[in-house]
């Protein structure tokens, strides 16, 4: 009978601690709910810049500014977005603040060829109205679209892979351009690289970190550069943190560069200032 007293107890403790966590995840979702409405959703951009050290553009990452003051980061409450297709308006948001900011820059010779990177999570790229959505902002914003970049996870294409490639395509008509990210992590084949509208390899930083400790690595990380180039796509490595790394990749013909080396994410004004 102990046995089964302890079986119950156990039983009851996990009830309880599975309704506390759904209950932290509903209360969260509501939350997230009316983020974009309260003007919580903050984007942060980093740098991204060339071997000779002139910057090319940034990219935009979201944070979340939670009614607790605390500043979280997409890891924090992606997951919960995604499943939730808040994704999508949360996305919206992003989208129109880097929109806003490529209107800004396009006054100034000095930053008027700047890009901006915008992630677009693959259930936003499912939703049937991304596209009309897109061209509106472009239209409405009267910036270059060929300085927006759309960064999709290479790990995206895994499911429904023909339904993105075809979404990527309509987006490319916009006149928008594509980077693939964490590339060489997914599973996608050479020939189905061949045939993605992408314009930039970014290569997952684990390729790069293992570079700089590895003789073999090296030369895997020189020969995916290379395959990127054979492509004509331009390769960029994320994850930069020394300057060995950066005098490693300008020998491997790297292209473009992101990392904390340059500059970590920041908000707007900052930027402005760095
Ligand atoms: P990601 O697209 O691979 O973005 C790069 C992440 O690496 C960023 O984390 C950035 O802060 C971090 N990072 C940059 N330089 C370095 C470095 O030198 N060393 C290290 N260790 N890390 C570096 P963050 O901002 O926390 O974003 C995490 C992920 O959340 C992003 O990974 C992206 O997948 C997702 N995410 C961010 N913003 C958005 C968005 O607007 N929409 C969607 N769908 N996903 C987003
Ligand atoms: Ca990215
Ligand atoms: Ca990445």
């Amino acid at each position: 009978r102990a046995n089964t007293t302890i079986s119950m107890a156990l039983l009851a403790a996990i009830f309880a601690i599975y309704r506390i966590d759904s209950g932290r995840r509903l209360r969260m979702e509501r939350e997230l709910g009316r983020a974009v409405r309260n003007g919580d959703i903050e984007v942060h951009y980093q740098p991204q810049v060339r071997g000779n050290g002139m910057v090319s553009g940034v990219e935009a990452l979201l944070r979340w500014r939670h009614p607790s003051g605390r500043l979280l980061s997409p890891e924090a409450f992606i997951h919960l977005a995604e499943e939730s297709t808040l994704i999508r308006e949360i996305g919206l948001e992003v989208l129109r603040q880097a929109c806003e900011l490529l209107q800004a820059w396009s006054t100034d010779p000095r930053t008027r060829s700047l890009r901006v990177a915008v992630n677009i999570s693959p259930v936003q790229l499912l939703d049937d109205s991304l596209v009309a959505s897109v061209a509106q902002r472009i239209q409405a914003t009267g910036i270059d679209p060929s300085l927006l970049e759309f960064e999709l996870t290479e790990s995206a294409l895994s499911t429904e892979g023909a339904a993105m490639i075809a979404r990527m395509d309509a987006l490319e008509s916009t006149g928008v351009s594509w980077a693939l990210d964490d590339f060489g992590t997914g599973y996608s084949s050479l020939a189905t690289l061949r045939t993605l509208p992408v314009r930039t390899l970014k290569i997952d930083r684990q390729f790069l970190a293992e570079a700089t400790r590895q003789e073999s690595a090296q030369r895997l990380l020189g020969k995916i550069i290379e395959i990127s180039h054979v492509m004509g796509m331009d390769a960029l490595v994320e994850g930069v943190e020394t300057r060995e790394q950066r005098d490693l990749l300008i020998h491997l013909g790297c292209d473009h560069f992101q990392g904390y080396l340059f500059a970590r994410p920041m908000p707007r004004a900052a930027l402005h200032a760095w």
